[in-house]
């Protein structure tokens, strides 16, 4: 019955007209993350009684039960493009995701790996075999990162993190050439490989305009053109010259038309105005202040129709 409604719900407000009715006491839906495809962001969502999960767009501001206990989102089979595979028990996860399916998806050996070995799933060794390219992007407030992606995940793997501008600066074989690429050039450049989210918030929270961060990419791609090429060639990689942009998308590029924003507190209604990776920026009320939800930290709760009774104290984050 599920399956049958659940192929003409495209929207999220869509699914939670669903919530209504007799269907409020069945099973609930679970927000399993955000993801962007096509250059369009995308919420994912579940149930137990479902074998694969949906993607909903995401028009309205998620809401979820914030007292009920996380349960894992499941994994992504990365030897093929876009592949989401249910928990099997969905069992709960604090983190977001069980044991048995961070070890399934394989991911975890990846991020030390610099060469083949019996410890890599074969999934995920089919993954890093293929070509994979090096950027530097540059996040509202300025801060700037090095970072690698496999070629088939361009550029979505930069539309889920929400930059203002990033560049691919270099092109390598496999997975394993352009992660010891990355890290020399992140060592030669003093550049973090990883940006957190309170980081990204915490520039969307600032009135630094888009313009004022593209030209920190800008002029450090400029000044250190040659570091870059040395550094990339001694690691196997070949160096993209000029650096090909990244474009905003343009859900990001209306959210960053929204900065500076406030924190949500509580919960609330309202329409989405734009999304930075995982971040929804909403603004419920003409004049006031846009708010910003991390819906990366909501992830494998359960998602309400209507924004659940809190105290406005507390803080999404
Ligand atoms: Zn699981």
């Amino acid at each position: 019955m599920y399956a049958y409604r659940i192929q003409s719900v495209t929207t999220l407000a869509a699914l939670s007209d669903l919530f209504s009715g007799d269907l409020q006491t069945e099973e609930r839906w679970l927000l399993l993350g955000v993801e962007w495809h096509s250059r369009e962001p995308r919420l994912r969502v579940g149930k137990a009684s479902l074998a694969q999960s949906q993607l909903v767009t995401a028009d309205v501001v998620p809401n979820v039960a914030r007292a009920s206990a996380r349960v894992c989102c499941g994994w992504y089979d990365v030897s093929k493009p876009d592949l989401h595979v249910t928990c099997d028990a969905w069992r709960p996860a604090r983190t977001g995701q069980c044991e048995q399916c961070a070890r399934r998806e394989g991911f975890r050996s990846v991020h030390l790996a610099t060469e083949l070995s019996k410890d890599i799933s074969h999934h995920v060794q089919r993954y890093l075999s293929q070509p994979h390219l090096l950027y530097i992007a540059t996040f509202p407030g300025g801060t700037t990162k090095v970072g690698t992606v496999a070629a088939e995940r361009v550029p979505a793997r930069l539309d889920e993190q929400g930059p203002v501008a990033a560049a691919y600066v270099a092109e390598a074989s496999d997975g394993f050439v352009v992660r010891r690429a990355e890290a020399e050039l992140a060592s030669a450049l003093s550049l973090p490989k990883v940006v957190r989210t309170a980081r990204k918030i915490a520039g969307l929270r600032e009135s630094v305009k888009p313009n004022a961060s593209r030209k920190i990419l800008a002029e450090l791609l400029d000044n250190s053109a040659a570091l870059l090429q040395r550094t990339v060639e001694a690691a196997g990689a070949v160096h993209i010259n000029p650096p090909r942009p990244w474009s905003v998308p343009a859900s990001t590029a209306a959210a960053f038309d929204e900065t500076p924003v406030q924190l949500a507190t509580g919960q609330f209604s309202g329409r989405v105005a734009g999304l930075a990776g995982s971040l929804v920026i909403s603004r419920p009320v003409a004049g006031k202040p846009a708010r910003c939800i991390d819906v990366g930290a909501l992830r494998g709760r359960p998602l309400l129709d209507r924004p659940e009774e809190v105290d406005v104290r507390q803080t999404l984050f």
